[in-house]
């Protein structure tokens, strides 16, 4: 079972993804976690590009083809070898990121972002998406109120560029609603990650 946890930045995604993975882990589920882009060292190598404030005059297809191809490296290394042994898979951040960041707010289109990426995970789409809806000016607040966090990467990006992000992933729920569950991601963190466990254990059964 292949999972995936999307949303804006301060949502909550990371933080629920563990504390779902110990809970399903407890009652005997075998477990994967892994992010996005990341998660191996190839593909954690592309993310310190793409993430490089000293990359900014990257240009959006270069990124959104990084992204596609640490995505491609990461699903046939680490993610499809784990769905093979019967694993369930969390990871953090999908095809959706791309769709939504890159698609959306750096203008590229949904469509031509999704061809890439089509070609990237050869119809291995995930079985369930979980989506922590915040909008962006409270999970912002979260990311700026957490001082352990780092932050400047965010000031690269207006809550104009986040807005936009918000904006495209509604839209996504609308395109895929078989796959995509809304989790409302404005509670606190033991009641946002009791709705997602819901809605694993829905699936799972
Ligand atoms: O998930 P995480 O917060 O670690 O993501 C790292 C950064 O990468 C975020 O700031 C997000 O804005 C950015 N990102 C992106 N496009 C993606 C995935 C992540 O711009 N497809
Ligand atoms: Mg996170």
């Amino acid at each position: 079972m292949f999972i995936t946890f999307e949303g804006g930045e301060g949502a909550g995604k990371t933080t629920i993804l563990h504390r779902l993975a110990q809970r399903l882990t407890e009652e005997g589920y075998h477990v994967m976690t892994t992010r996005e882009p990341g998660g191996i060292p190839i593909a954690e190598k592309i993310r310190d590009i793409i993430l490089d404030k000293k990359n900014s005059i990257m240009d959006a297809r270069t990124e959104a083809l990084l992204y596609a191809a640490a995505r491609r490296q990461h699903l046939v290394e680490k993610v499809k070898p784990a769905l093979a042994k019967g694993e369930i898979v969390l990871c953090d951040r999908f095809i959706d990121s791309s769709l939504a960041y890159q698609g959306v707010a750096r203008g590229l289109g949904v469509e031509a972002v999704f061809q890439i990426n089509q070609f990237a995970i050869a119809d291995q789409m995930p079985d369930l998406t979980l989506f922590f809806d915040i909008h962006p000016k409270e999970g912002l607040a979260r990311i700026h109120n957490n001082k352990e966090r780092e932050q400047n990467r965010l000031d690269l990006e207006s809550l104009q560029f986040h807005n936009q992000v918000y904006q495209a992933y509604q839209q996504l729920l609308l395109k895929f609603p078989e796959r995509i569950e809304r989790i409302d991601a404005n509670f606190d963190i033991i009641e946002v990650e009791a709705n997602a466990y819901n809605k694993i254990k829905a699936k799972l059964l």
